[in-house]
């Protein structure tokens, strides 16, 4: 003999919602240990490569992300954990580091990520290390199916001209060891500059 008992649906439960459980990006065998990410292609290369085997790149000077504790656990967190928020986040403080061994992860984020918002948290910060090595990568996602990393790229590759001057572009190839001399032309307009003004 209880109180009668409101049957009313609790308008909370839904028995039929499918519960969204986030998934972590498939591509998280990287062991940044014993392997790099090139920045310049996203491909993951034996530490000891000075030399990416894909696209021939010079990553002699620059450091290997797994010989820093810091960074390495970050770049784990940001390419495994299955919070895209957290990717996210990870992403944004290796950015912030705006130390050259990032730029690896950054590249394979941008190209991997399952989620649009951390790709774009990616391109992001390689637009703010503007680093020539990032222009490739900026074109490639250009083709991204989503127009926020679409947009974002367009931004990173535009940081980079920005900041680059176009003759550094071909700093480590070969070719550029020549001697620049004909960049030390006189300064032509420093008579034009004695006009009397009246
Ligand atoms: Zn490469």
């Amino acid at each position: 003999m209880g109180k009668e008992r409101n049957f009313r649906p609790d308008p909370n439960y839904n028995p039929y919602r499918v519960k969204q459980t986030p998934t972590a990006p498939k591509t998280s065998v990287i062991d940044f240990n014993t392997q790099r990410i090139c920045p310049a292609c996203g491909l993951a290369i034996k530490i000891a490569h000075n030399f990416c085997k894909r696209c021939g790149v010079d990553l002699s000077a620059i450091e290997p992300i797994g010989n820093d504790e810091i960074s390495k656990q970050l770049a784990i967190t940001a390419i495994t954990d299955s919070d895209p928020e957290v990717r996210k986040e990870a992403v944004d403080t290796l950015g912030d580091f705006g130390d050259e061994k990032v730029l690896g992860v950054l590249t394979y984020v941008l190209l991997n990520d399952p989620d649009e918002n951390v790709r774009k948290e990616a391109a992001d910060e390689l637009g703010d290390l503007h680093h020539p090595y990032s222009l490739d990568i900026f074109t490639k996602a250009l083709k991204d199916e989503s127009p926020l990393v679409r947009k974002e790229a367009i931004e990173g590759l535009k940081k980079i001209k920005k900041k680059i001057k176009p003759k550094k572009l071909d700093e480590g190839k070969p070719e550029s060891r020549e001697d620049k001399e004909d960049e030390l032309k006189p300064e032509e307009t420093t008579e034009e500059r004695n006009t009397d003004s009246l």
